[in-house]
């Protein structure tokens, strides 16, 4: 995997976040949003216009949200750069797109995590053969990622991901007994 592939990058990325995902009022989000709509907060300029005080104006939500280096990637890989507001006719398969590869860099992350524990010869196979259908060589394409939402890896990997919940427990028991 390449450095840094997981580091969002927001001044590299279409703001895809604040377009792409909906949000519902809540504690985290002072209103609902669908996907597609870009938020009332977002300026022209793609920046968030109340980024110093998100929390304070109910947007907790956005604090805490981190894209893992989807949003740039899917801007500058997939779309060369160019953005849904100057082309509207790409919003679509570039929303689409993001919410794959936030997936997509999610599961990376927690394998990238999953590397640290004391996993059976088994499970570490199972691992890297994840990582490398998550990574793969060529990169990714807008169809790609939506046959990889449509495919079994997903289910594979959260199946995956349940079967290391024994060595978290062993983990945090054994730093509770430090
Ligand atoms: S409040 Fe700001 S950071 Fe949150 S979605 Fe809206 S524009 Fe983006």
């Amino acid at each position: 995997m390449k450095d840094g592939l997981l580091r969002a990058d927001c001044a590299s990325c279409a703001a895809l976040c604040c377009v792409g995902l909906a949000f519902d009022q809540s504690d985290f989000f002072a209103y609902d949003k669908p996907a597609g709509v870009a938020c009332r907060n977002l300026g022209s300029n793609g920046r968030c216009g109340i980024h110093p005080q998100l929390e304070e104006r109910g947007f907790a939500g956005c604090v805490w949200f981190d894209c893992l280096g989807a949003g740039q990637r899917v801007t500058q890989e997939l779309f060369e750069g160019r953005s849904w507001r100057d082309h509207p006719e790409l919003g679509r398969s570039m929303f689409d797109a993001f919410r794959a590869m936030r997936l997509v860099h999610e599961f990376l992350s927690l394998l990238q995590t999953a590397g640290q524990l004391p996993l059976t010869s088994q499970q570490a196979e199972k691992r890297d053969a994840l990582l490398r259908v998550l990574d793969p060589p060529q990169g990714w394409s807008t169809q790609t990622l939506i046959a990889f939402e449509q495919s079994d890896t997903p289910t594979a990997v959260r199946e995956f991901l349940t079967t290391l919940r024994g060595h978290l427990g062993a983990e945090r028991q054994s730093a509770e007994n430090r």
